[in-house]
């Protein structure tokens, strides 16, 4: 994502209004400095509130809360006893890792490993999620959601989602349970949690899994109890962007004890662990694979799992106060949470963005403006279920070998897998990162003072533009 308003974007529109406005020769005197400094006595007081995109002061010059934190006073001292230890490779750091991931979420059990991506492909595998087998997943997702269930050979049937929520839509899901269906895979996108009550009734009606994909939501809550910890099975990441930050790194949380068990030892060489009987020198229990976390990647998380908490609320507090800012600008509508969520994480903050109600102002011109603004934000995902990756995965000889032909025809897949909500929503969304979300009220103000003024001024902004 872009974070930084770039000067090359903004100098040409503005060079086009400045022309067409007469103000050229001002705009020359003043030379590449122009955006940040026209002096009051030469803008007049009419264009005071000039939109940063055609020459006027950015609303928000400060930088903002740069993510991952880090504060060598109280995070430093864990890592450098690890590191002094030379003890790297997985052991008693990774295990207290495991065991404060699980308490945090009220889970019985937490295995941490490489990343999400690999959460979640040890957890299909090891619920038995394999070829022919269909996986529910909603298109509004990260590509690793989808990845995991390929690379265990099954198939992702698109589920639509919820156009309020963003989330997949409870009541889409029977109609796309097949003699197939194993698994349903709600994502908790940008965050906020998923209709998992509904979920879990129709999955246990239809005798399916849930794993929940949580790698944006940690901390998060539906009717009190923490997403991840919900379904059978919940993955997690701790990549940079995430809200636990470790550089890579993601866990499987569960309740069942036998189940973590096979992801334990699945994730290191199949041997054996727990229930998974047997001893080392006799070889492995399971055909396994290695993705495990390491020493100095726990301790990391260890020291920076104590400010989750905290930051969590900080997050939810600014959102709401955001979204109450932004509500009520023309055009802007932004998400709303299922009657049970008691907290979400806003690993993003999202909104629609009506182009009819900016003067036909397209998306992207509008986030560049609100980048000129110095407010970093991203028009979010592209539709996914329609992409490369995936007839790639059906042209492969596994899945060549044991799929009947017609569940291969990449046209008839693709249609069948249409999704209007989602492609909706991948035209109009608006993000913001969460770590934007962890300043002060005022930062909110900044954030909301630029979209109305980029609102009050999108006839000129969107002149400018096509000149
Ligand atoms: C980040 C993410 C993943 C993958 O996690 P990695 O740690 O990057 O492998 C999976 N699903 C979603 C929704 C994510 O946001």
């Amino acid at each position: 994502m872009k974070t930084h308003h770039s000067p090359e974007g903004a100098s040409n529109p503005r060079r086009s209004f400045l022309k067409s406005s007469g103000m050229l020769t001002a705009g020359l005197f003043l030379g590449g400095s122009l955006r940040a400094s026209v002096p009051f006595h030469l803008s007049g007081p009419g264009n005071i509130n000039t939109p940063a995109i055609l020459g006027g002061q950015p609303v928000r010059p400060a930088q903002w809360i740069k993510w991952p934190i880090w504060k060598p006073e109280t995070d430093e001292q864990r890592v450098i006893e690890v590191i002094r230890s030379g003890i790297w490779s997985r052991a008693a750091v990774v295990t207290e890792f495991e065991k404060e991931w699980a308490a945090a979420l009220g889970a019985k059990r937490s295995l941490a490993v490489v990343n999400g991506t690999n959460a979640l492909v040890v957890a299909l595998n090891q619920l038995n999620i394999r070829t022919g087998d269909e996986v529910l997943v909603p298109p509004y997702t990260f590509i690793a959601t989808i990845s995991a269930v390929l690379s265990n050979g099954a198939m992702p049937i698109f589920v639509d989602i919820d156009p309020d929520t963003y989330q997949i839509d409870p009541d889409k899901l029977e109609a796309k349970i097949t003699p197939r269906t194993k698994a349903i895979l709600p994502v908790h996108i940008l965050g906020q949690p998923a209709d998992m009550d509904r979920i879990m009734a129709i999955a246990q009606k239809h005798n399916l899994v849930v794993i929940e994909d949580a790698c944006q939501a940690h901390l998060a809550e539906y009717d009190h109890k923490k997403v991840g910890a919900i379904g059978h099975a919940g993955c997690f990441s701790f990549q940079n962007s995430k809200n636990l930050a470790i550089g890579e790194g993601g866990a499987i949380v569960s309740n069942d004890d036998a189940f973590m068990d096979r992801c334990f030892s699945y994730q290191n060489y199949g041997y054996p662990y727990g229930t998974m009987v047997g001893a080392i020198s006799a070889g492995s229990t399971m055909q396994g694979t290695k993705v495990r976390l390491t020493e100095y990647q726990a301790a990391i998380g260890l020291s920076l799992l104590k400010r989750l908490d905290g930051e969590t609320t900080i997050r939810n507090n600014n959102a709401a106060y955001l979204k109450s800012l932004i509500n009520g600008i023309p055009g802007i509508r932004p998400y709303k949470l299922y009657d049970k969520v008691t907290r979400s994480a806003f690993h993003l903050f999202p909104f629609r963005y009506n182009q009819a109600a900016f003067k036909g102002l397209p998306r992207e011109e509008f986030l560049k403006a609100l980048r000129a603004e110095g407010i970093p934000c991203s028009g979010g995902y592209t539709v996914l279920n329609d992409q490369l990756f995936l007839k790639d995965a059906f042209e492969s000889k596994a899945y060549q070998n044991s799929y009947p032909k017609e569940q291969l025809n990449f046209e008839k897949y693709v249609a069948e897998n249409k999704c209007p909500e989602n492609e909706q929503l991948c035209k109009e969304a608006v993000w913001f990162t969460q770590n934007m979300l962890l300043g002060p009220k005022t930062d909110m103000d900044d954030i909301a003072s630029a979209i109305s003024r980029i609102h009050q001024h999108a006839e000129k902004i969107k002149l400018a533009e096509k000149k």
